[in-house]
């Protein structure tokens, strides 16, 4: 038989989406596992959403929608969404397309983009798609290592020690998963500064906008000066709205790209569901007080977990500013991030994801999503305390 693809074989299939099989099949089989896996909110999708998806099936949303890009009320929901929300000015009938899920925004934004060879640059930890996703669109992937020592800080420095004549694009993920980081006005200055500079394109993923904590601002990049020409915005419904498996996001930016996102999004998935459009557009202009309360479920569990898990010896824990996960490091112990995530799993019951998925500046830490109920981190709890003190 001849070679398969050497450029699919070269990536590796995504761990948190792996990890998250893996602790869904066990518990499945009966076994007592605690899922912290896979970043996906336990709240089920508020019912007026459903109840607008169920209209419009009824209604004959299930066909074709159209346009194929997204249905008018929709683009123009996420334009009010963007203006009111992140300062972010678009025309919905050019500069926006709505996607099947933000992760294949990514992938529209780096086709768009990119020639073969050209760099991206990443912050580092990153979430385990973004350098695959770079590789498929033809690109050079490029971390910039951002040191846990320092909070994981975005200097211009740091960025400009990785442009070369090739760097196209920066990736920049706001808050961060996995870090929870959410970035300052000083780090966005640096961003725009650098980008602006060394004429990069970049791609703001705001997926977790609404999971910021303690009241900080979100600033979205779009939105700063001499950046809107040059920004891509990617969000989506999973994580605000509690939709990951409605699969719908969207990407929004200077319409000579999205025209171009248009045409590869033609070309490929054709559109979004149609259904599941009619259930954005009513979560976008519904009431948005259901995302804060869930949101301030996250913030009350991340206090109790950082507080409680820095009180077992052998477990540290930074606090987050935002998104739903916490990144612990073992400082006791000589075990990898793999070895951790397995001796977590098979000694202590807890499927996290180990830390080196997120690039080597992972390494040493798991990490655990705080999208879980109360009832089973205080369960997890229990167990670290066990396994930190056998580690
Ligand atoms: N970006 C980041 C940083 C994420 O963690 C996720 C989570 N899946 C996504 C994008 C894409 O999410 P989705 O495809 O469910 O919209
Ligand atoms: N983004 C989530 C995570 O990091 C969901 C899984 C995925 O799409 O990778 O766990």
């Amino acid at each position: 038989m001849k070679e398969l693809s050497q450029l699919i074989s070269s990536i590796p299939a995504s761990v948190t989406l792996a990890v998250n099989d893996k602790a869904k099949a066990l518990q499945a089989a009966g076994h007592d596992v605690i899922a912290l896996a896979g970043g996906d909110p336990d709240f089920d999708t508020p019912p007026h959403i459903t109840a607008a998806a169920l209209a419009a099936i009824e209604n004959g949303a299930t066909h074709y929608p159209a346009p194929m890009k997204g249905i008018v009320p929709l683009l123009e929901a996420i334009a009010d969404k963007l203006a009111r929300d992140n300062n972010i000015h678009i025309d919905p009938k050019t500069d926006v397309v709505v996607t099947p899920g933000g992760k294949w925004a990514l992938n529209l934004a780096l086709s768009a983009l990119l020639n073969p060879g050209d760099e991206v640059l990443y912050l580092e930890p990153v979430w385990v798609s973004y350098p695959p996703v770079i590789m498929l669109a033809g690109g050079m992937p490029v971390p910039v290592s951002l040191p846990s020592e320092d909070n994981f800080r975005i200097t211009a420095d740091a960025l400009r020690a990785k442009i070369t004549p090739r760097t196209k694009a920066l990736m920049v993920t706001n808050p961060s998963n996995p870090t929870g980081r959410v970035v300052t006005k000083e780090e966005l200055d640096a961003i725009v500064e650098v980008a602006i500079e060394a004429d990069l394109y970049v791609i703001s993923d705001e997926i977790y906008e609404k999971l910021v904590f303690d009241g900080r601002p979100h600033y979205s990049i779009a939105a700063a000066p001499g950046m809107a020409e040059r920004t891509l915005t990617i969000d989506g419904m999973s994580k605000a709205y509690a939709m990951t498996g409605w699969r719908l996001g969207w990407i929004a930016g200077p319409t000579p790209i999205l025209k171009l996102v248009a045409r590869m999004n033609s070309q490929t998935v054709s559109s979004a569901a149609n259904f599941t459009m009619h259930a954005a557009v009513a979560a976008l202009n519904g009431p948005q007080d259901i995302i804060a309360e869930m949101r301030d479920s996250y913030q009350a569990r991340r206090d109790f977990m950082v507080k409680a898990m820095n009180e077992i010896d052998g477990v540290e824990v930074r606090s987050i500013e935002g998104a739903f996960y916490l990144f612990p490091r073992f400082p006791n112990s000589e075990k990898n991030s793999l070895e951790l995530s397995e001796a977590l799993l098979d000694k202590a019951g807890i499927a996290g994801t180990p830390g080196i998925a997120f690039g080597s500046s992972g390494e040493g830490h798991v990490r655990f999503s705080i999208a879980t109920a109360m009832s089973e981190l205080e369960r997890a709890v229990e167990r670290l305390e066990k396994f930190a003190h056998e580690l």
